[in-house]
């Protein structure tokens, strides 16, 4: 009879970043696996450890660390952008200014800390606020972005998790009307390019609420999500200029880059550093 792997083996081998074709074996017999395991258990916990002592030695930056730094030196050096920091603690009438209310699907993603107050599931609330304000004060196109934690309640699974990291970016006032998507996929290649990620692809898709926005993504993986105004949402905001945006999931970006199969791998962790297991 055949034999796969038992789901501890399994677990233990998804773990140590395993492939999935070495998941998928089959054997002889128990036996049979049950050494294969044991081999492959010993390798790549020492692959891991290396990773680690690597890391520990010379490298010195995850790689999640190391995504962040090259999108905010691209942000900043070259592309005239400025960082902000936002509160994380948002309340729930910025939500309901964003038409996240009890029917919005997002709503019940939400963490709430009080009836008024929660984690950001999101930067675009803060950054509408911030880009009208700093608009008054420079009158000339405002172009920020903020890179920070946000929090929402997921099913789990393997690019999805309860904190995140978001790097987004918005310019306002920066192109003249029709000239958005345009802008949007030169800034969408440019950080890809900054970032050091060449096999990615651009998809276009047209909504009837938010008219049209562009992913870009990886394989399977979004990793980030354009879009851009004039936009039903705007006046609330007293923005009413053109505007475009990308948020980044700073997560998936080291899970494309570093061919990771699962997020937590990169994510905020104690049981990973740097894509490798710590209790080798
Ligand atoms: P998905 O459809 O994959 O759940 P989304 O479209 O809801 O993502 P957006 O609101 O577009 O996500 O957020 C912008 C980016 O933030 C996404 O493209 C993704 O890279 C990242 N992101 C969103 N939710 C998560 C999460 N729970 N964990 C990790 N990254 C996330
Ligand atoms: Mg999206």
């Amino acid at each position: 009879m055949e034999e796969k792997f038992t789901v501890t083996q399994r677990q233990r081998l998804v773990e140590l970043n395993a492939s999935e074709d070495l998941l998928d074996l089959f054997f002889e017999d128990a036996g049979q696996r049950d050494s294969f395991f044991r081999k492959e258990e010993t390798a790549l916990a020492r692959v891991n450890k290396e990773k680690i002592i690597n890391l520990m030695g010379t490298k010195h930056k995850p790689l999640l660390c190391d995504v962040e730094d090259r999108m905010i030196t691209w942000l900043t050096e070259t592309e005239d952008f400025t960082q902000v920091a936002t509160p994380i603690i948002i309340s729930s009438g910025m939500l309901e200014k964003m038409t996240i209310t009890a029917e919005h699907p997002l709503a019940a993603q939400v963490f709430w800390l009080d009836a008024k107050k929660c984690l950001r599931p999101m930067l675009a609330p803060n950054l509408y606020e911030m880009m009208r304000d700093l608009h008054k004060v420079v009158k000339q196109p405002v172009r920020i972005f903020e890179c920070g934690p946000c929090f929402r309640k997921e099913t789990q699974g393997a690019h999805h998790m309860n904190e995140f990291t978001m790097l987004n970016m918005v310019e306002l006032a920066g192109v003249e009307d029709g000239g958005q998507m345009e802008r949007l996929t030169k800034l969408a290649h440019a950080a890809m390019k900054a970032v050091g990620l060449d096999n990615y692809e651009l998809e276009i898709t047209e909504s009837e609420v938010y008219g049209e926005t562009l992913d870009i993504v990886c394989g399977d993986i979004e990793i980030a999500s354009g879009a851009y105004g004039p936009h039903p949402l705007d006046g609330k905001w007293g923005i009413f200029d053109t505007w475009v945006g990308i948020g980044f999931g700073m997560e998936r970006i080291a899970m494309a880059m570093g061919g990771y199969q699962t997020i937590k791998r990169v994510g905020r962790s104690l049981a990973y550093l740097d894509g490798a297991r710590l209790n080798v």
